[in-house]
């Protein structure tokens, strides 16, 4: 008996020690100490023992049952600290390290030049108004002098919703909308998206035009020429030259088209001015009487005038961007540089 028991305590002690985990560990517990256990089987069997041996091999179970719990104990206390230090260690962070970075959003190119011309403008005194981008053929076309049939139409490749809607070939309906519903003194800026049917490196089925007009009692040519050299200097630079050519609109009488001098040349002549030493900026004149008489003003008492221009092409033409679609394209490599 006493064999056995100290045989059983070998056992389990080898055992204890090859436990390598602590689920390891309590299998050999309920091996060794559970009520299945072999020392449990000892500990039942010792009724059929003399009464005089019963006492001494009670205490020999419970003696090697006591070892076996303390080892246990002790091995179980080992195990989980080693696991902890485990867990600890493959959850290190280590803080000195640097962090990862946020990338920063920029502003759009286009709308960083749209918000540069409004600023110009609303410093010289205008305000902003604003039109449906689907629009009606009226306020398109025959408000603005171009009656249906008119072969300047053809001047803007239109894309069609029906037969009398269309998407706004340019800014200028805004023109006649808000002439329409008030009263002269007007000094406004239109800014907004415009549609055509067109679509290579120069030029983008949809785009941003600012269109602008003034109208008041008393307005002249030289208004017209000292607001928008005002505007491209600000623009393109202070020392710029600014020319104006005649030119053809429909709802403007004289026309005038704007160069300014070439940002890359100075005016020598290079690739991007076509060696001309100009860079076409925007189109511009007096608006046209009839124009004035479609919203009911009296056009031999009011003067104004009105121009629109690109924003794309003079994003294109700060930044020496040479392909439109760039703009569209969302390549953030290129947004990055902005
Ligand atoms: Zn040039």
């Amino acid at each position: 008996m006493q064999e056995k028991i100290k045989d059983i305590e070998k056992q389990a002690l080898a055992a204890i020690e090859k436990a390598a985990t602590a689920a390891a560990l309590e299998e050999v517990r309920v091996k060794f100490l559970g009520k299945k256990s072999e020392l449990m089987a000892v500990l039942k069997s010792l009724g059929t023992l003399s009464l005089e041996d019963r006492p001494q091999a009670g205490s020999l179970v419970n003696a090697s049952k006591s070892i076996i719990e303390t080892t246990i104990k002790e091995k179980m206390t080992a195990l989980l600290q080693a696991e902890q230090a485990k867990k600890i260690e493959a959850e290190k962070i280590d803080v000195t390290l640097p962090g990862k970075g946020i990338r920063r959003g920029r502003i759009h190119p286009i709308t960083q030049v749209m918000e540069e011309a409004k600023s110009i403008f609303l410093r010289l005194g205008y305000e902003i108004a604003e039109g449906p981008d689907i629009e009606s053929d009226h306020y398109n076309f025959d408000g603005l002098n171009i009656p249906p049939h008119h072969p300047s139409r053809d001047m803007w490749s239109t894309l069609f919703v029906s037969d009398s809607v269309i998407l706004r070939t340019h800014t200028s309906p805004v023109q006649v909308r808000v002439m329409e519903k008030r009263k002269p003194p007007l000094a406004i800026i239109a800014p907004g998206r415009v549609y055509r049917r067109d679509s290579d490196a120069t030029h983008s089925p949809v785009f941003h035009q600012l269109e602008g007009f003034l109208v008041d009692k008393k307005v002249t040519f030289g208004d017209l020429k000292g607001t928008l050299t005002e505007f491209l200097r600000q623009m393109f630079g202070q020392n710029k030259k600014v020319r104006f050519r005649p030119s053809f609109f429909p709802f403007t009488e004289p026309s005038a088209e704007v160069d300014v001098e070439c940002v890359m040349c100075s005016g020598r002549g290079c690739r991007l001015c076509k060696e001309t030493g100009w860079l076409e900026i925007l189109g511009s004149g007096m608006i046209d009487p009839n124009v004035f008489k479609a919203v009911g003003y009296d056009a031999e008492k009011h003067g104004g005038f009105a121009f629109g221009m690109g924003i794309e092409r003079i994003a294109m033409l700060k930044y020496g961007i040479d392909d439109i679609r760039l703009f569209f394209e969302n390549d953030i490599r290129f947004l990055e540089q902005f």
